[in-house]
Parts: C-alpha cells; structure tokens; sequence
C-alpha cells in the first residue's frame, strides 16, 4: 500500500466514529438492536456532539522574522491569515519589540467547524540585544493558563473559551550550524508550559545531506541542553505494521525540515504549490523534497488532538498544581487561602450568573451529605477512632482539605508516608529522589484524581512493576508522559506506561529467581524428610503393634500356665 493511501486509511479511521452496527446492513441492524443494549453508539454521540459544537486549536509560531512563518501558516491551512500584515523594513524590525498577535480563522471541512487561532510573534529575535525576548511570549502563556484557571473556578464553568496555547512552531534558521543560544534559551523557558515543535525553516537552502546533518546537530543539542520538545505518543501495541512503521518514520524525521509557498506552479503537467528556481521546483508537498506533509498530517490530521490533551492533562495541569501548591502554603503562613492569582474586578452579576449562584444555593443534596459525613466525623470522634480513618497529614508534606502536596521535600521511596488519607484527590509527588512507588500505596484511595510524578529519578527495574500498573490503569495516560525510566541506560527516557512486562522482568535482579530456586529445593528436601518421617513413624508403629501383640500372647500364655502349675499343686 502506498504511503498516500495508508495517510487516507488512517485519516478515515480517526476521523470516523462509526461502528461495525452501523456500517452493516440496516436489515441487520434490527437483529443487532436485539442483541445488544445500545451503548455501542455512544462514540456516535459524541462524535455528534463534537461536530456540533465544533473543535478549536491555538497555534503559536514563533522564530526572527523572514523564515517563512506567515508563508508556512498560510501553506498549512490554505488560507490568507495575513492580509493585513505590515512589512517594516531593517531599521524598523531591529527597534521593534516582541508583540504578540493573534489571528482567528473558522475553517470548515466536510461539516467539521474548526476555528483555528494562530498567535505570531514578530519582532522575536531580531534585535540586536535579545536578552529576554522570550518573555512577553511566557507572559502571553501564562495569561491564558490563569484565564482559564479563573473561568474553571468560576460559576459558568460550561462555556469555558480555551485559548490555551495548543502547539509552538519553533523556526530553526537553516543558515546556522545548529542552535544558536537564543534558540535554547527560548525553547527552555517554554519547554514546561507548551508543546514546542521545532523545524528548519526554508529547507530549499540546503541539500539533503545538510538537511540531515543539521538534523542530527539539532538533536544533539536538544538532548544536550535538556530540552523537551514535544514528544509523539507511543503506538499502540495493536496498531498494524503499516501504521507503526508510519509513527517511526515521523518520529525519525524531527525536526521536520519544511519549505513553505503560497504559489502554485506547473511541474511535470500538474498544478503544485512550489518554489519556482532556474534549477527546477521545489515542491512544499513532495515528501523527498521537504516534510512539510509529515508536518501537516501530525499537527491536523493525526496529532491535533493529542497536542491538546498534553496542553491540558501535563502544562495545564503543571500550572494548576503550581497555583494550588501557593494557595497551601499561603494557608500554612497565613492561616487563611488568599488567590495566588490577581483577582478581576467582578462583574456586576447578570440574570445568567444570578440564575446559577441560585442553583449553586440550592444544591440540598450536596449539603445533606456533607451534615452526613460531618456526624459520621464527630460520631467517629467521639469513639476516638478518627485517627485511624483520616490519617493526618503526612510529614513533611502539607495538606489542605483534598491535596497534599509533597512536591521538592527530598523524599525517598524509605521516606515516603505508607498512606494518604482517603479523601486525597491530587497527590504531589513531583521533584523528589523516587525511585519507585512501594506497592499498594495509592490503592484504596477512591478520590483521587491525579499525582504529580515527574521529575523523579524512577528505576525501572522490578520495584516498578506497581506503578506502571497503576499508570495503565489510568484513564487520562497523557497527564503521565513526564513520568520517565532514569535508569538503566537503555530503558532512559521511556514512558514509564508503556513499558512492556517484558521489558521490566527482564532488568529483575537473578536474586529473586535463585531464591526461588532455593526455595523450592528446601521445599522439596523438606517434603522428603517428611515423607522418611512418615514412613519411620510407621515402620516404628507396625513394630509397636506386633511387640504389643507378642507381650499380650506371652501375658496370656503364662496366665495359662500359671492356672495349669495351680491346679496341678491342688
Ligand atoms: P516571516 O517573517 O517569518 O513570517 O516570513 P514570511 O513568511 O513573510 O517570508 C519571508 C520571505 O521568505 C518571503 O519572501 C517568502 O516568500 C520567503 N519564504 C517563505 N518560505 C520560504 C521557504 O520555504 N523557502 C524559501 N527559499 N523562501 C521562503
């Protein structure tokens, strides 16, 4: 099968949500409908739902100006985002500083709404002095995780706008000899907070063995200086061989070197998007001239949506834990919670917001339970049990109502507490000296939500076997991507997840297995020993009955003779 036609299949298979049922014969359907409940259709239903309200996604590109971003965006999505854009010359770009610009777009595609936000930021990297320049852009970031925060904490939580930054095109000048340091320095203060993509902009400026040198350089350098860009999800075990082998060729072509165009050109009597040289063309959706392709089908058709999941479960939820961890320790210092976040100056209330603080009001239920679980407390209390259902907080950690937050205390897998209390619904574990999670720890713990793992040192060897059971049973995976092997060598930098059993049980120290050996052949020597035992005792026992037998003929015999002798002397 041809890579475009693999492209298509796997296209349709994500984009697809209907079912087996639904594709059969409307005749059989009725036979289905008799056979099964019905929740078969739910992916319909969300697929509906989806469709209806419609899909959003905010793209940031950044790089210095004149690498092709705005003729690259454009390429992407086949529109003119930058109708009204200034072109400022020399002068005017060295004095300019870093804005941030936002353009939106509703794009629409066989009935699927997507409104697609590109956030530019010009005047990035082109001064002469750039110390800093990356910080309106974290600002920019940060501004839209607080936003958010606030709107989730809010009454009308529903209608939720996100325009949390899904993605960053980082632009790699092809002329350089790697990174230069502003490239490091942008991407390591952005590394934590968004999904970055870097790419080699301009890719028709080098021959293909430069395309891979630099490539390899870039990548050197990444590892190098610690930087984590955006890393594609593992493929499934069940995938088929043809899309795994798609998922490694992607993976083994980042950073994609991409050429962008807004020009169609003839070559070979077809209509192409191009750059048109006196050498020839240079095609933007030719896969042996640049991954422009590979590119477009990670970000829209295969990716998008994971990109969005890491943005929520991992740099959202990074920012969130961030905010509730000074929220605690206000609470300790103060005694009282203060926002770690500026707070706006409310609205006045609409009959909107009116409507629902008198639904929040009337939430009787809620309350019945909370009186509930408030006598149970006190009743608990007064029997002197409460120490033994809600175990205080764990030291050195600190604890507000659902959280503990255990995040930098240098804790050890002997220095961890051997339980959290059951009402726990986010756990913080991240930036410690972990190298494993002792079995059953947070097993019985019916709140909880989430535990923050990274940056830990994990060893994955058998002691791990708990956690990577525990992160596959996890519904939200995505939120554990940080959680990576340390050590061995050949297991660092995997996702701790998505180890294979095999993987683990091959790094379990031989100790374990000679004492199993050892045990079993104790085992046995001693079931011999029982076994001479058992057959002594009845050996011992059958001598026992016959002696007895003997002494009881001798007895009786006697008394025989003894009544003879008697007679006789009668
Ligand atoms: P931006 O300032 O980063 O948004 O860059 P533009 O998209 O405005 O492009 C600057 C110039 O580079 C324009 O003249 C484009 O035609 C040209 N350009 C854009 N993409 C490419 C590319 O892939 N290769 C080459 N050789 N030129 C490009």
């Amino acid at each position: 099968m041809d890579s475009l036609a693999l492209q298509e299949r796997l296209v349709e298979r994500l984009l697809s949500p209907r079912t087996q049922a639904q594709r059969s014969h409307p005749a059989k359907l009725k036979d289905h409908e008799k056979q099964y409940v019905g929740f078969a259709t739910l992916p319909n239903q969300v697929h509906r739902k989806s469709v209806k309200k419609g899909f959003d996604f905010t793209l940031m590109v950044a790089g210095e100006s004149g690498l092709g971003k705005s003729t690259l965006v454009n390429s992407l999505f086949l529109t003119d985002l930058y109708k009204d854009r200034k072109l400022l010359n020399a002068e005017e770009r060295i004095n300019q500083t870093v804005e941030i610009v936002k353009h939106t777009v509703d794009i629409e595609e066989k009935g699927v709404k997507l409104k697609l936000t590109i956030v530019d930021t010009p005047g990035f990297g082109d001064a002469v002095n750039n110390t800093e320049c990356w910080k309106p852009i974290t600002d920019y970031i940060d501004q839209q995780f607080e936003q958010y925060f606030r709107d989730e904490s809010g009454l009308n939580r529903k209608n939720i706008q996100d325009n949390r930054v899904h993605c960053c095109l980082y632009f790699i000048s092809p002329f350089g000899h790697g990174l230069r340091p502003v490239d490091v320095e942008f991407m390591k203060a952005l590394h934590e907070k968004v999904n970055i993509v870097p790419l080699i902009a301009k890719a028709d400026c080098l021959i293909p063995s430069e395309i891979r040198k630099l490539k390899e350089r870039i990548r050197e350098e990444i590892d190098k200086f610690g930087i984590k860009v955006y890393q594609f999800p593992e493929c499934d075990s069940d995938e088929d061989e043809e899309f795994k082998q798609q998922d490694r060729e992607l993976k083994e072509s980042a950073p994609f070197a991409v050429i962008g165009s807004n020009t169609v050109v003839e070559a070979k009597g077809q209509r192409v998007r191009g750059r048109l040289y006196p050498w020839g063309i240079v095609e933007v959706e030719n896969q042996a001239h640049c991954d422009f392709v590979k590119l477009r089908n990670m970000l829209i058709r295969t990716h998008m949506h994971d990109l969005k999941d890491v943005t929520c479960d991992v740099h959202y939820e990074n920012y969130r834990a961030q905010c509730i961890q000074q929220m605690t320790s206000k609470l300790t210092q103060d005694n009282r919670i203060e926002s770690p976040i500026p707070i706006l100056p409310l609205p006045t209330p609409d009959t909107e917001t009116e409507k629902l603080i008198k639904m929040k009001d009337e939430e009787p239920a809620q309350e019945c339970l909370q009186v509930k679980m408030n006598s149970g407390i006190l009743f608990l209390s007064l029997l002197g049990f409460l120490p033994l259902v809600i175990p205080t907080c764990p030291p050195p950690c600190k604890c507000a109502t659902s959280i503990i937050d255990c995040m930098s205390k240098g804790l050890t897998v002997a220095k961890l507490p051997v339980a959290f209390r059951p009402s726990a619904e986010i756990i913080n574990l991240s930036y410690n000296r972990l190298t494993s999670i002792p079995s059953g720890l947070f097993d019985n713990l019916q709140s909880l939500q989430a535990v923050h793992l990274q940056g830990n040192p994990w060893e994955c060897n058998c002691d791990i076997l708990y956690l990577r059971s525990w992160l596959q049973w996890q519904q939200n995976r995505t939120l554990y991507r940080d959680v990576r092997c340390a050590s061995p060598a050949h297991l660092q930098d995997r996702v701790i997840a998505y180890l294979t059993e095999d993987e683990i049980i091959s790094m379990c120290q031989y100790w374990y297995c000679t004492l199993a050996l050892y045990s079993q052949l104790v085992l046995v020597i001693l079931l011999f020993l029982q076994a001479i035992l058992v057959v002594f005792i009845i050996v011992y026992l059958r001598r026992y009955q016959r002696m007895t037998a003997e002494a009881r003929s001798t007895t009786r015999d006697l008394n025989q003779h003894a009544d003879t002798w008697s007679l006789q002397e009668q």
